[in-house]
């Protein structure tokens, strides 16, 4: 029996797979969280400079995605392979530094595990199909997504718009709904967020989000089509409005500090396309309609 037949024909074998698979990817996307918004930071810088005519900055050493390799923020010390093993290095390391000892953040066997669950998720809601491969590429791209919106204000059009044309791809195949309701979808998400900020802005003065929100409802509108869009601006004005205050009240801050919306879009897209049927058909029941 070869690897794939397991895969397919042994569901236990499959999500626990995926559980692996996705605890790796949560390493690789805590470092595409913490890098991206700084390679577009200095490519920004970099194309300023070339605007206003100043010399470019000389070019410092390579910083991508893959290089150079992760160390302590603190000492410096790079990380050796057997430091990088998701959750359990965390763990073996008592969350500090082998080298100096200053703590790891918290955050990243957090995320890694985030990511292992979420994937396992996936994988036990679609099993081994095309759908459960769409939505776990999806699923990663969200949550890299919210976070970096969480930490900068900032959705990069380099995720975003990959998985929006992607959404639009899987479902010419018709992997969630058809081609029609997939393209709907997309001009819907960005243009129903599109009219609520230039309402606001009109009625306020202030921009109460930012672009990469459009684009964000337009790419979940390309994967599950116009049908989910409703239940996603419910769902995540919901949620944002209740954690919004929350947050609010815990920083005492004013109320014009910026909140993000992104990860309340992506967690409500996400619930939208995993169960957006059923709540609407539950919702519908309850309100007589069934
Ligand atoms: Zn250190």
């Amino acid at each position: 029996m070869t690897l794939i037949n397991l895969l397919a024909s042994n569901m236990l074998a499959f999500v626990l797979s995926v559980l692996l698979l996705g605890l790796l990817i949560g390493s690789f996307l805590n470092v595409v969280i913490y890098r991206l918004p700084k390679m577009m930071q200095r490519d920004w810088q970099a194309q300023a400079r070339e605007i206003l005519e100043l010399p470019a900055l000389p070019s410092g050493p390579i910083f991508n995605l893959i290089l150079p390799h992760s160390s302590c923020p603190h000492c410096g010390h790079e990380i050796r392979p057997w430091e990088n093993i998701p959750l359990l290095s965390y763990l073996f390391l008592r969350g500090k530094c082998s080298s100096c000892k200053a703590p790891i953040s918290l955050r990243y066997p957090l995320v890694e595990l985030a990511c292992g669950l979420l994937s396992a998720y996936v994988a036990w809601h679609f099993g081994f199909s095309w759908q459960g491969a769409g939505m776990l590429l999806l699923t990663w791209g969200l949550l890299a997504m919210s976070l970096i919106d969480a930490d900068h204000q900032l959705l990069p059009d380099a995720l975003v718009l990959p998985l929006l044309w992607l959404g639009l791809i899987a479902n010419y195949f018709g992997l969630f709904t058809n081609l029609e309701a997939a393209l709907w979808g997309a001009i819907g998400g960005y243009l129903s967020l599109w009219s609520v900020y230039w309402l606001f802005k009109l009625v306020t003065g202030k921009e109460g989000m930012g672009y990469g929100d459009f684009k964000l409802l337009a790419m979940l509108g390309a994967w599950g089509g116009w049908q989910v869009l409703p239940l996603t601006i419910l769902l995540s004005s919901l949620v944002g409005a209740v954690l919004g205050l929350f947050m609010l009240r815990l920083r005492n801050a004013e109320t014009s500090t910026p909140i993000p919306f992104g990860p309340y879009l992506a967690i409500a897209g996400w619930i939208a396309l995993l169960w957006g049927g059923q709540i609407t058909a539950s919702y519908l029941q309850f309100a007589g309609f069934g």
